[in-house]
């Protein structure tokens, strides 16, 4: 077994959504708001309740995937060809570590972080991907 640092952190996996299977409960939009990387998006069509990924956000974490009352409907999909490898370690040694929690080099932007005196004043908008 590998030490956490020996991970390549260039090993990309993400979800993806079967639009045709999805019966739009937003199941996982809610798991991956409250317990992973804020990467699942919803339509401003009040019409459409079907999510989609923001690829970017995800981590491949696979909690959507598990509380997803469809099955086969998320599935996780690698992304990289298995031809860079970086690691934690090389990162350190490069200095060149997230130090803020919205850094780009945390490998996401935009997660919502609200203040707690406007936790239950300040809705945060549906989209946070800005481009
Ligand atoms: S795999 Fe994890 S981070 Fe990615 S969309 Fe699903 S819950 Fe969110
Ligand atoms: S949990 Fe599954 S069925 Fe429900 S909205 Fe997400 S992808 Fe669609």
């Amino acid at each position: 077994m590998k030490h956490w640092e020996d991970l390549n952190l260039k090993y990309k996996v993400v979800a993806n959504i079967n639009e045709d299977k999805c019966i739009g409960c937003q199941l996982c939009y809610t798991a991956c708001e409250d317990g992973a990387h804020q990467a699942i998006a919803l339509s401003e069509d009040p019409l459409n309740r079907k999510p989609t990924i923001i690829e970017e956000n995800c981590v491949g974490c696979n909690l959507c995937s598990l509380v997803c009352p469809v099955e086969e409907c998320i599935n996780m999909q690698r992304r990289d060809d298995g031809k860079e490898v970086l690691t934690w370690k090389d990162r350190t040694l490069a200095g060149n570590i997230p130090v803020t929690f919205n850094d780009p080099l945390a490998g996401g932007l935009h997660h919502w972080v609200p203040e707690p005196s406007e936790a239950l004043t300040k809705k945060k908008p549906l989209h946070y991907k800005s481009n």
